[in-house]
């Protein structure tokens, strides 16, 4: 352990570990940053192929986005957003209604993706105050969902590794069984299906849409569930019924938009437009903490009155609309138009398949291979046949975590599986090393642990 790894221990509690897994791995301190690369104090470098926890797209000390920070933080750095306003936020939001699903018209700010999906909620509960649907109060949320860590969020959540313990603490939501395509129920393929598994969110919508006011979805993509993958007629379904029964659809597209489906943003695949929509991580190309919620004008109407009729939305938070963040997330519009990101996406993500489909699938253990746009994802199981998962309490995530920062690559597996989410400027040469070194890391575990 070096001096300021023993430093960092003293003094800090990093997030989402158990601090005494730092005994035997202590945090590794980086000192800078180059394009997919990161290199820590002793001078060893790794490959970060999670883009800094899904929220780099550009890589590390990008020099347009440099530039970008750099000119905006000498001219204004931040600015109270409530009866103010500046350049950058305004360009933002001009930017983005453009290129976010149509029928999404007004942005507003959070400083995180929670702060986002809080936002969202009480938007939602709101606008149904103030139609008069009063009943409607509840939300419903799917299996495995993950939209943060704030109370709120965590209660829309089903990943029960996070909420379970605030049980008592938060609000009642509706769970219902979402589509879990690797182990289908119903025997079917996500790629031919016809979203049969959204027959209990249709049981749940039909019998209790009197009290919901909205379904909060992570589109095609569950990411933290384990980069779980459905189908686009799940949300084709899904978008109908709720338009049908007046819920809103608040679509999370945090992890999942600015390209990293293939798509500007997921929504696409099916088509649809949801009523809210919250952004973050990519938002900023991995730079600074900054989220948006984007809304359909029927949410906005609802609140648009005179003052005494009591029906703003009176949220706020310190940093709402901060420069450097909007500075950055225009440069990373920009970045999309003029470098025609989504066509590299679409060649790198081609690439990325062939690349996984003839190294990992002949191992023993993978039992599912996904893949959409610039996530790919394989789910090591015990058993192929049977499909069964490997005890959790083995850690294989974590262990192969460990064995390929040996090997100079950042993965940081989700549970049993592994997955690759790498910055888009990533090159052949360095996916061929990224999905090697998984191969070797997944061979050397299993050759130790039999
Ligand atoms: C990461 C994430 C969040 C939470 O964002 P934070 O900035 O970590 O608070 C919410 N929803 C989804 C889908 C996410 O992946």
């Amino acid at each position: 352990m070096n001096e300021l790894q023993k430093k960092d221990l003293e003094y800090i509690w990093h997030p989402c570990s158990q601090m005494k897994d730092y005994e035997k791995l202590p945090p590794i301190v980086i000192k800078n940053g180059k394009g997919v690369y990161l290199e820590d104090v002793d001078g060893n470098k790794y490959i970060d192929a999670v883009s800094s926890w899904w929220v780099n797209l550009f890589g590390h000390s990008n020099d347009r986005i440099n530039k970008a920070l750099y000119n905006q933080a000498s001219t204004l750095e931040h600015v109270i957003f409530a009866g103010f306003s500046h350049e950058k936020a305004i360009e933002l939001c001009e930017r983005i209604i453009k290129v976010a699903p149509k029928g999404m018209k007004k942005v507003l700010f959070g400083d995180n993706g929670s702060s986002a999906v809080e936002i969202a909620l009480k938007l939602s509960f709101q606008y149904h105050m103030q139609v008069g649907k009063k009943k409607k109060t509840k939300f419903i949320a799917i299996s495995d969902a993950y939209h943060g860590e704030t109370m709120g969020a965590l209660s829309v959540g089903g990943v029960d590794l996070f909420s379970s313990m605030y049980k008592p603490l938060l609000i009642e939501t509706i769970k219902v069984n979402g589509p879990d395509c690797y182990r289908c129920p119903y025997n079917k393929n996500r790629e031919t299906c016809n979203a049969e598994c959204f027959e209990s969110m249709e049981k749940a919508i039909k019998e209790n849409h009197e009290e919901i006011t909205a379904v909060i979805i992570e589109p095609m993509i569950q990411g933290a569930a384990g980069m779980k993958m459905y189908s686009p007629n799940y949300l084709k379904k899904l978008k109908k019924l709720c338009d049908e029964y007046d819920i809103n659809l608040i679509a999370d597209e945090i992890a999942v938009g600015f390209g990293r489906t293939g798509k500007m943003f997921a929504c696409e695949h099916a088509g649809i437009s949801p009523d809210i929509m919250t952004v973050s991580k990519g938002l900023t190309a991995g730079y600074m903490p900054m989220s948006l919620v984007l809304t359909a004008d029927k949410i906005y109407d609802a609140f648009y009155d005179d003052y005494e009729t009591m029906k703003a939305f009176l949220h706020s938070h310190s940093y709402s609309g901060n420069p450097l963040g909007c500075a950055v997330a225009v440069e990373t519009l920009k970045i999309f138009e003029e470098e025609n990101i989504l066509d590299t996406i679409d060649k790198k993500s081609k690439y990325l398949k062939e690349k996984i489909e003839s190294t990992l699938l002949d191992i023993e253990y993978v039992g599912d291979y996904r893949q959409l746009g610039m996530i790919g994802a394989i789910e090591l199981v015990k058993n192929k046949e049977t499909k069964e998962a490997f005890p959790w309490q083995d850690r294989i995530g974590y262990k192969i975590y460990q064995l390929a920062l040996k090997k100079g690559v950042l993965l940081r597996p989700l549970g049993n599986v592994i997955y690759f989410m790498p910055p888009y400027i990533i090159t052949k040469e360095e996916i061929d090393i990224v999905v090697d070194t998984a191969r070797e890391c997944i061979e050397e575990y299993f050759s130790n642990n039999k």
